[in-house]
């Protein structure tokens, strides 16, 4: 069947990519990987023959182009994205693009940068009493982002922030948050490369993160997350998962009653 597809490459280090998406990766025979995100290296190591296409340099028609026309002469093709392809990943107009044209795709996930930076701080970002809810968001850049998102909106809620896209704004990152339900001293860390041999990890408060972050020089592929659940490596634990509490039943176990 003639199919293009999209596969999440994941945050960088290549084994962070799936089995599957490994495998398609062998299999194909065109490639079109977001060169300025995914690693070369890791497209090369899994498919060191492949027609590849660097679709940095190239606009939706191009890229279309040899998409669809691999696909219709029965090459086996793969449209590379880092991370998930479904956060920030401008696949629904490539999709779109392809339905057009009567050419069938399928999507495999990939590890978001999100959780490869909550790794390296070795952080649940959700835990129990602190933050129970994970925001992915943004900063609008030439991207608009929709009004009733804006950062200073989103910060009423208080809840753990994965902010993508934003690290070259970070000042207004933080006079955004503290605009709603942060302040100054609520933790913040910003992870850069995440799963990267070169990752860089800068912690701090929304007082003092923006200075480190221009100290360190990062670059932009860096997330910043914010929230209450950052303090728990420093100041311990306030409330445990019942998950695994000894006296909590559940399905797959009886809790012990003392
Ligand atoms: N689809 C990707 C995101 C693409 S948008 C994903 O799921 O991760 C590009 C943004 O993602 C960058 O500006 C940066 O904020 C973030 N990003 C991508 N890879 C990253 C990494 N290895 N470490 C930190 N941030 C990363």
């Amino acid at each position: 069947m003639t199919q293009v597809f999209f596969v999440g490459a994941g945050p960088g280090d290549a084994e962070l990519i799936t089995v599957k998406g490994a495998r398609l990766l062998k299999e194909a025979e065109v490639i079109v990987y977001a060169g300025s995100l995914v690693d070369r290296e890791l497209v090369r190591s899994y498919a060191p023959d492949a027609e590849v296409y660097d679709s940095a340099g190239m606009n939706l028609e191009e890229t279309t182009r040899v998409l669809a026309q691999a696909a219709l002469d029965g090459r086996k093709v793969v449209r590379l994205h880092t991370g998930d392809p479904s956060i920030y990943g401008a696949i629904q107009e490539q999709m779109a693009e392809l339905d057009r044209l009567g050419i069938g795709y399928q999507v495999v996930p990939g590890v978001t940068s999100a959780f490869a930076a909550a790794a390296a701080l070795k952080q649940e970002l959700t835990l129990p009493e602190v933050s129970q809810t994970v925001v992915i968001t943004r900063l609008a850049g030439r991207t608009p982002v929709p009004d009733r998102e804006r950062l200073s909106e989103i910060a009423r809620i208080g809840a753990t922030l994965v902010i993508y896209l934003s690290v070259s704004m970070i000042e207004k990152v933080v006079a955004e948050l503290l605009q709603g339900a942060y302040t100054p001293a609520t933790p913040a860390a910003v992870v850069a490369k995440a799963s990267w041999p070169d990752e860089q990890v800068i912690e701090g408060t929304l007082q003092d993160i923006a200075g480190k972050v221009k100290e360190a020089g990062i670059g932009k592929q860096a997330l910043i997350l914010v929230g209450d659940v950052l303090r728990a490596r420093s100041e311990g634990m306030r409330a445990k998962s019942l998950l695994y509490d000894k006296g909590f039943s559940h399905g797959c176990r009886e809790g012990i009653v003392t």
